[in-house]
């Protein structure tokens, strides 16, 4: 009999896009562990490849076909050696784009949506025998999470846990609603076992993932529905786990509750990730947002009230059809009175089958050009000032691993900072705490020295 845990095979994952994809491409090699996939960072010698697509960004699906190109070429010289190779497409371009990926790329055996990686073994199993691609895209996502395995145990000291997928907000520009589906959220039970696993097995961050998270309405054991504050109460209570974050948020989700649980729960990291994506009310409304400039100000100063050492990021999209220059002059001034730490921003590019894809008045692109390039400045300002802020603050480091240089730490800071500290002689493993000042601000990242080699409090 065979040890099906033994692995035999070699799998090669390329991943695009959010955290989401990332999670999930780990989620899909746990599910292929048990058929004896083992993971290899060498396309060449893989017996299966996925390529897990995002459809988010301009062109994302024509990088895909041009690396289905190259691995036509892989795949027939693997046969011509009497090997089989199975390339499979997941993510969003499957979902929104399969029929045309099967036509343009019919050497690929797999397209999946993300709602069915837990079919992905029996799939592959079809792919093994059959000719022709095996198809699947419906949106079963209660069946996802009911269905895949538990997640691998060591995840490193940051991970991320996935409790809701999918949107019913169906922004003009945004094709998640049409790829994702309709918003679903885990249930209470299952998201904590999850997360006690994580812990057990090393994790002392965990960010909850959710495209829109703050939408979070998952059952309870008592069959009653929380929402994401209550869950972030009853995580926070998991011995162990030193820090919580929860990305990505929508502004008309941030409700009272949460906004308080940011003061009321010290594990709860003073960084949220809020996208705004312009500040132009007639942008907002175009761009069916469901909320105005002026409430996203309440909301951040409400929560800077709750917790006043919080920092915002935030994502903006630049030459939504019909913006003019005085929209683009109400973003900016959102962004003056907002400050940020962080940001994203792009232009907006037209994804088929959005509404924004269709309507009139799309901006020229040197206008875009013009706009993105003086909102990325002031933004980069915000982003320095933000940062040499900071320094001179005494904070918990939580450790990720040696640093780049020989005697350097590495780690994060309680605002996402990447933080290097030199200390030779001293390797403390991935996930301690340490404390630290910081000392130095440079454009993505800081210095810090050490205060203490103990382990700070969690
Ligand atoms: S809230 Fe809007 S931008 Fe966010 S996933 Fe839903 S549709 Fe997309």
């Amino acid at each position: 009999m065979s040890d099906v845990t033994t692995p035999r095979k070699r799998l090669f994952i390329r991943t695009w896009g959010c955290q989401m994809n990332v999670y999930d491409s780990t989620r899909m090699a746990d599910v292929l562990a048990p058929l004896g996939y083992a993971p290899t960072e060498q396309q060449e010698e893989a017996d299966m490849v996925i390529l897990n697509t995002c459809h988010i960004r301009e062109k994302a699906s024509e990088k895909v076909f041009s690396d289905l190109g190259r691995l036509r070429e892989l795949k027939q010289e693997k046969a011509k050696a009497g090997q089989q190779m199975v390339v499979a497409v997941a993510g969003c371009v499957a979902q929104a784009e399969g029929a045309e990926i099967t036509r343009r790329a019919p050497w690929v055996d797999i397209v999946m949506g993300p709602q069915t990686y837990h079919r992905l073994p029996e799939m592959v199993a079809r792919a093994s025998r059959a000719a022709g691609a095996q198809i699947d895209t419906d949106f079963p996502v209660d069946q996802k999470f009911d269905h895949l395995p538990e997640v691998s145990a060591e995840q490193g000291p940051i991970a991320f846990l996935t409790i809701q997928e999918g949107c019913d907000k169906f922004c003009s520009f945004c094709v998640v609603p049409y790829t994702r589906g309709a918003e679903y959220s885990r249930p209470v039970a299952h998201i904590l076992a999850e997360a006690k696993r994580m812990v057990a097995g090393g994790t002392r961050e965990i960010a909850l993932l959710g495209q829109n998270v703050n939408a979070y309405h998952g059952e309870a054991p008592d069959g009653s529905t929380w929402g994401l504050a209550r869950l972030l109460y009853e995580l926070a209570e998991i011995p162990g786990l030193a820090r919580l974050r929860y990305t990505t948020s929508h502004p008309r989700d941030m409700d009272d509750a949460l906004i308080q649980a940011h003061g009321k729960i010290p594990s709860l990291m003073p960084f949220l990730h809020l996208p705004v994506q312009s500040g132009s009310d007639r942008v907002l409304q175009a761009m069916n947002r469901g909320h105005k400039a002026d409430a996203f100000r309440r909301i951040a100063e409400k929560l800077r009230e709750a917790r006043p050492d919080l920092a915002l990021s935030s994502d903006f999209i630049v030459g939504h059809p019909g913006e003019k220059e005085q929209d683009h002059q109400e973003t900016m001034s959102l962004v003056r009175d907002v400050g940020f730490a962080l940001a994203y921003s792009f232009k907006y590019s037209a994804r088929p089958g959005t509404p924004a894809a269709g309507q009139p008045f799309q901006v020229p692109e040197a206008e875009k050009d013009a706009r993105l390039a003086e909102l990325q400045a002031l933004l980069r300002q915000q982003q320095d000032e933000f940062n040499r802020s900071v320094v001179g603050r005494e904070i918990d480091l939580l450790v990720t691993g040696p640093g780049r240089h020989p005697g350097q730490i590495a780690g994060r800071s309680p605002w996402l900072q990447p933080v290097h500290v030199m200390a030779p002689g001293f390797t403390p493993e991935p996930g301690t705490m340490l404390r630290v000042r910081l000392a130095e601000a440079f454009p993505n990242s800081l210095s810090a020295t050490l205060l203490s080699e103990e382990l700070a409090c969690a």
